[in-house]
């Protein structure tokens, strides 16, 4: 890898710059087909999501002379982010789902199957269908698991009635038909668990996107969001919002908002009645649609293989995101501990560039240049009107914290125009990212 200009490596992090003594050209599509070279450099990775399909794509196009294998048990990807636009049907089921095929062109070789287990001793990853992978570096971006069994009564065995929707696909479609199904004047719990979990804005975004379905199909209905936390991401952003489109804080507010202090975290359901448990004194409370968001935990096969610690997540070192307990395997996206970064897909997109440089540069001999990292998170609150927060990330000691002054919400207050606008920068910034991902 030569010829190395500052931009390039910029762009490979996709974030606002960067020191160090090396950095990296960008290859195209077509160079970066390039048969790997024999015997080939191996990087395997696990999860085809933004962190993985980042992270595969990437490494190609860094170092065609690495074999990159990416496993995925899906042959299509739903993504989460947008997902919320279906439950209001402001995106269909399709909109939302794409394939790998695009991925051929950088030189992947895509594996369909599940991985069953890792070998961090012997470099070997396991598949559902016996066959053994073997790597140089391990790039592992499996997501999240939930954490069953904390609440009493919600298991897998009820996610057809009672769904949690926080990994789209069949369960999305579920919630989106109970919302539909659902008289005029019903009532839906959304539960939302304790931090950290996958898209901290997730479920306020979620709950407006059903307010906004409802205030035009249901209007006498309501919303009541049981929460397992004090506070929440962009909460005054949310709050203007709900309070221009769903009148929030009236006694005819649409969306009712139930902290923890006030007995919002549910300890229990009783699936069969729709009912749930919450607070000190176990309240019950019954809806017509119940959607229960489960705490979480790193995804199942970085558990099982030992990669987590008693968080149930993933210490990585924040530079390369090589894990602090097994060598020459890496994490990225929701399941590593990533500093003060959020569980998004823009974060595992800014995580999965800089891991490639990271491996890259280690399959090389050649010190890494040090990285920065970047977030932004749209929300659509309703029609017209999305809120963002955005941050640009750099390595403070050995933790990822905010760059000062590089970081902030969008402004309360804002005008009409300026809400608006921000529905538009969140159709494009989807576009884009799953233009990156797939293509
Ligand atoms: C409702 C909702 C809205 C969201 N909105 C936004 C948003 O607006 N902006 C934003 O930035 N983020 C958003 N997110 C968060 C975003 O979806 C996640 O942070 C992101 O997908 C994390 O990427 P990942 O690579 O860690 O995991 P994923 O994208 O979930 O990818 C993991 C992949 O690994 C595969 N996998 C797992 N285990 C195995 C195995 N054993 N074998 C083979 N394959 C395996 C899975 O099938 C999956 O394809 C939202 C999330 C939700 C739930």
């Amino acid at each position: 890898m030569s010829n190395v200009t500052r931009r390039n490596f910029m762009i490979a992090a996709g974030v606002a710059g960067v020191t160090g003594v090396v950095s990296y050209r960008l290859l195209t599509a077509k160079e970066s087909q390039k048969a790997p070279a024999s015997p080939p450099k191996k990087v395997v990775v696990l999860g085809g999501g933004a962190g993985g399909a980042i992270a595969a794509k990437y490494l190609r196009r860094l170092d065609p002379t690495i074999e990159v294998t990416l496993i995925e048990q899906n042959k299509n990807y739903y993504t989460c982010f947008m997902s919320n636009e279906v439950l209001s049907a402001e995106k269909s089921i399709d909109d939302i789902k794409f394939g790998y095929d695009g991925l051929s062109q950088y030189g992947i070789k895509m594996v369909y199957d599940r991985a069953t287990g890792i070998d961090p001793v012997n470099k070997k990853v396991s598949l559902q269908d016996g066959t053994t992978l073997y790597y140089d570096r391990l790039v592992v971006s499996p997501g999240i698991a939930f954490k069953w069994g904390t609440i009493e009564g919600y298991d897998e065995s009820v996610i057809d009635k009672i769904p949690h929707a926080w990994k789209a696909g069949s369960q999305t479609v579920i919630l989106r038909q109970q919302l539909e199904a659902m008289n005029d004047g019903g009532t839906v719990i959304i539960a939302v668990p304790p931090k950290p979990f996958r898209c901290p804005p997730g479920p306020y975004e979620r709950a407006s996107q059903i307010a906004h379905y409802l205030k035009h199909h249901k209007p006498k209905s309501k919303i009541l969001i049981f929460d397992s936390n004090q506070a929440f991401s962009k909460q005054a952003l949310f709050t203007q919002g709900w309070e221009k489109l769903y009148g929030f804080g009236t006694d005819n507010s649409m969306i009712e908002w139930i902290p923890l202090e006030d007995g919002g975290n549910v300890v229990g359901l009783d699936a069969a009645n729709k009912t749930i448990r919450a607070g000190e004194f176990e309240d019950e409370h019954t809806a017509d649609v119940i959607n229960l968001i489960p705490p979480q935990t790193a995804g199942k096969i970085a558990i099982d293989s030992g990669l987590a610690n008693d968080s149930g997540w993933c210490p990585v070192n924040q530079k390369t995101f090589e894990s602090s307990l097994h060598q020459d395997i890496h994490l990225i996206g929701d399941a590593c501990i990533a500093g003060k970064m959020p569980k998004s897909a823009h974060a595992a997109n800014s995580q999965a560039k800089v891991c490639a440089i990271a491996i890259v540069s280690a399959l090389q001999g050649k010190e890494m240049p040090t990285p920065s990292y970047g977030n932004t998170c749209y929300s659509i609150v309703g029609k017209d009107f999305a809120v963002s927060v955005a941050a640009v990330y750099h390595l403070d000691g050995d933790t990822i914290k905010p760059v000062k002054g590089a970081a902030g919400p969008s402004p309360l207050d804002a005008s009409a125009k300026d809400r608006k606008r921000e529905v538009a920068y969140a159709q494009s910034w989807f576009k884009n990212i799953t233009q990156e991902m797939f293509n």
